[in-house]
């Protein structure tokens, strides 16, 4: 299995190793009829179904995973006339994809995504995404995310029928963000304006490309708020382009220009080494004046 926390019900139906190829495209379908993922993926199991898909999303958000992602599915059959035109012509479709199927009662797919399955989709795309560096946008040539109708218009431009498309990729720019929805994150803080969140124990605000990465970093837990803790200060600025704001586990730096420094791989917000001067500062005190004695010598 790849995902973690799915039901494993492996098909028969699948082309080992993928003939060779790797994953660049995900592809997504509605299974216009069934229930549940469990009985899709019993369905995938018989041989004689001749058919099967990577995953299968059920409507309260249960994931089978069917066939293994170094494998390629047997879900997409061929290209047909009227294609997405950067489709490679020389290679099973199947080889190169990866395909999540939806459930969906209504023989014509026509059924909405439950939010469990939303949500469960929208996490699955984004970790076989992150596992495979699939392109985190509409399809085209260089890889993406599409639908079954992308390859088969003639006999599939209702697979996957309706799917929240704009707001899986406003998910998937935000990526793993930690978001005020979530009441842990909002136990500590509130909106307080476009891009500004308030700490609703000390009043002070984070913003702006300090706030994306401290929704961002860690990458697990509640990010920010797991491993840099509340804010300390407001946003300090030591020399004209820069802004750095000191939490209880660390100092963030947005330094676009890396005029305080560039750590390898770093973007223009980063974490200060603790051997600089603000790093050193024991107390949000003792760091506000050094900042500001700092700055003056400039
Ligand atoms: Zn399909």
């Amino acid at each position: 299995m790849d995902e973690d926390g799915v039901v494993w019900i492996p098909s028969p139906n699948y082309f080992p190793n993928r003939d060779g190829h790797s994953p660049k495209w995900i592809v997504l379908h509605g299974t216009a009829g069934f229930h549940t993922a469990q009985e899709v993926g019993y369905y995938f199991q018989r041989e004689d179904s001749q058919v099967s898909s990577h995953y299968v999303v059920g409507q309260d958000g249960t994931i089978v995973q069917c066939v293994s992602e170094k494998d390629g599915a047997w879900a997409n059959g061929g290209l047909t006339a009227g294609h997405d035109p950067w489709w490679p012509t020389d290679v099973n479709p199947n080889n190169v994809t990866i395909s999540i199927e939806h459930v969906k009662p209504s023989t014509d797919n026509s059924d909405e995504l439950t939010d469990a399955q939303r949500d469960a989709s929208f996490r699955l795309i984004l970790h076989i995404c992150q596992r495979h560096g699939i392109p985190m946008r509409k399809a085209d040539g260089d890889g993406g995310i599409t639908g079954h109708f992308s390859l088969d218009p003639v006999n599939r431009s209702r697979c996957p029928g309706p799917y929240p498309w704009d707001d899986l990729f406003r998910f998937l720019e935000e990526g793993d963000m930690i978001s005020l929805s979530h009441p842990e994150v909002a136990n500590y803080f509130e909106d307080a304006g476009p891009d500004r969140w308030r700490c609703k124990k000390n009043g002070l605000t984070i913003y702006g490309a300090i706030l994306k990465f401290y929704r961002s970093f860690g990458g697990n837990g509640f990010n920010g708020l797991t491993y840099l803790g509340l804010p300390r200060t407001g946003e300090l600025y030591p020399r004209q382009g820069t802004a750095v704001q000191r939490f209880e586990r660390g100092i963030v730096a947005y330094d676009p220009r890396h005029q305080l420094d560039w750590p390898p791989g770093s973007g223009s917000v980063y974490l200060l080494h603790l051997s600089s001067p603000y790093g050193k500062a024991q107390s949000a005190n003792v760091f506000s004046a050094l900042l500001q004695r700092l700055s003056h010598q400039e």
